[in-house]
């Protein structure tokens, strides 16, 4: 469609590009570019203004894990909105919903849990996990055991807190971050920093020894919690080996430091568990969760905590008195009835079920892309994948980052019908969960094929 100047300085397009402030958009590329303006959804698909119909291969951000047009969650929210359309948890006030919700979740626990805080993102459960460390540890009568540990490549959210235990340097160096006594220790890709003829197994236990010495250097009076996203979904896509979590955990029991669980990702059924602490053999102390608890439909997120950490809130409230820490819309009524309905869907669908008969085919599909000339490793679990692209495949030499290798096969892939997300050298898979058999071919094939595009274009010298 042609636009006169006129329609196109009044577009959406340039609409967006004089007032919206992206978050995580390159500033000057969004001007040049402009954005992609989704106008509906269906299914595992979103459709542009344009009517372009794209398979949402992210599922969003990792997160709409009941595709874009599930109607019972509609129906929940306005139920919801006719009858209490807000109420907050403070000072004691409740509401049926967030009982409910609250209720299932304890029960869906895969490790005995107390109680469950509400807020309203990712970022929000973490930093409330951290205050509640500190404040454990102040109840516990040891106040010096604060410093939290968290891995490169980890990512945990964005607000200060939780910027801080997030691994990657662009949330970090422009904002002064990460706060003191917030620190980072080995990323357990194998990939990545296996030494050569380094079995896994020793390179599991190399991790734990150098969380161990890490531990040590700082004290271990000092070290009060190690945060951990079982799978490390958007550091990389990046499968711990299989025994790191047990050689971590016994570095954790004996120096007594708290371990979180960010379940963010993972949490309801992505990985083929309920939840990553169960493929992984995870025993948390809280558990943080959001995203496929709503589907995405609504922003809610949730921490669960053990006895041990409710424990020391119920002690302190003759010393305190009140549990001064909570968001307003935390427990919001028409996000907890979403969120509860998400739940009911998954069990009447059996979604647990369903990602571990897609899955295998999901993960021979996406190997098979390994022999691609640009493709160095392909990794994930469950209906999470990524690829890595390398220069070269023996030594895995990545990209020059100004080359956008790997932002060149996420705009080919829009080009045939599927949104990814690019990351570093990295393309990101995570379709919704409702996704069939046959979607998942027709996915990755056009994958396969936008990673031909791609390779033409590097051999051609990369044209504009
Ligand atoms: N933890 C993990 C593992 C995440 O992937 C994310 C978001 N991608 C967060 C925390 C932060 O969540 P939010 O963006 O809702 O704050």
């Amino acid at each position: 469609m042609k636009l006169s100047t006129t329609q196109r300085a009044n577009s959406l397009e340039a609409r967006d590009v004089a007032h919206i402030l992206h978050p995580y958009t390159n500033a000057v590329v969004h001007e040049a570019e402009g954005p992609l303006v989704l106008a509906g959804g269906d299914g595992i698909h979103v459709i542009d203004r344009d009517g372009n119909r794209y398979i949402e291969g992210l599922s969003g951000l990792f997160c709409a894990s009941l595709g874009f047009s599930e109607s019972r969650l509609v129906e929940a929210a306005h139920r919801q909105m006719q009858t209490l359309p807000f109420y907050h948890s403070f000072g004691g006030r409740s509401h049926e919903t967030a009982i409910e919700l609250s209720e299932r979740l304890i029960a869906l626990a895969p490790v005995p849990m107390s109680k469950v805080f509400f807020a309203n993102s990712g970022s929000e459960a973490n930093d409330t996990a951290i205050k509640l460390v500190w404040y454990y540890h102040n109840a516990i009568g040891k106040p010096q055991k604060k410093k939290i540990i968290s891995r490169q490549r980890a990512y945990h959210g964005v607000t200060v807190a939780s910027a801080s235990l997030t691994g990657l340097p662009y949330t970090h160096k422009a904002f002064d971050l990460p706060l003191p006594g917030i620190l980072h220790t080995d990323c357990p890709s194998f990939y990545h920093h296996g030494l050569p003829g380094e079995t896994v197994e020793a390179f599991a236990t190399r991790c734990a020894e150098s969380l161990e010495a890490l531990i040590l250097r700082e004290g271990p009076d000092t070290v009060g919690a190690f945060f951990a996203e079982p799978l490390m979904a958007s550091g990389g896509c990046i499968v711990p080996p299989p025994t790191y979590y047990a050689k971590i955990q016994a570095v954790l029991r004996k120096y007594d430091i708290l371990l979180i669980a960010d379940e963010v990702i993972c949490g309801f059924g992505r990985l083929g568990t309920m939840f990553g602490t169960e493929a992984f053999g995870l025993e948390p102390d809280m558990m943080a969760m959001a995203k496929q608890l709503s589907a995405a439909y609504q922003p809610i997120s949730a921490l669960m905590v053990n006895e041990k950490i409710y424990a020391a809130v119920r002690d302190q409230s003759g010393a305190i008195g009140t549990f001064g820490h909570g968001f307003t819309y935390g427990g919001h009524p028409v996000a907890t009835a979403v969120a509860l309905e998400t739940l009911k869907i998954y069990e009447e669908r059996d979604i647990v079920g369903h990602v571990r008969d897609i899955a295998p085919g999901f993960q021979s599909a996406l190997r098979a892309l390994a022999d691609h000339p640009l493709v160095g490793d392909v990794r994930g679990m469950g209906l999470i994948g990524a690829l890595e692209v390398t220069s070269d495949k023996a030594t895995k030499t990545p990209f020059d980052p100004s080359l956008g290798v790997a932002a060149h096969v996420g705009k080919r892939a829009l080009a045939h019908g599927v949104i990814t997300r690019a990351m570093g050298d990295m393309v990101h898979l995570c379709p919704p969960l409702i996704i069939t058999a046959a979607q998942v071919s027709d996915l990755v094939a056009r994958i396969g094929a936008a990673l031909d595009d791609t390779l033409t274009w590097v051999e051609q010298g990369r044209p504009k």
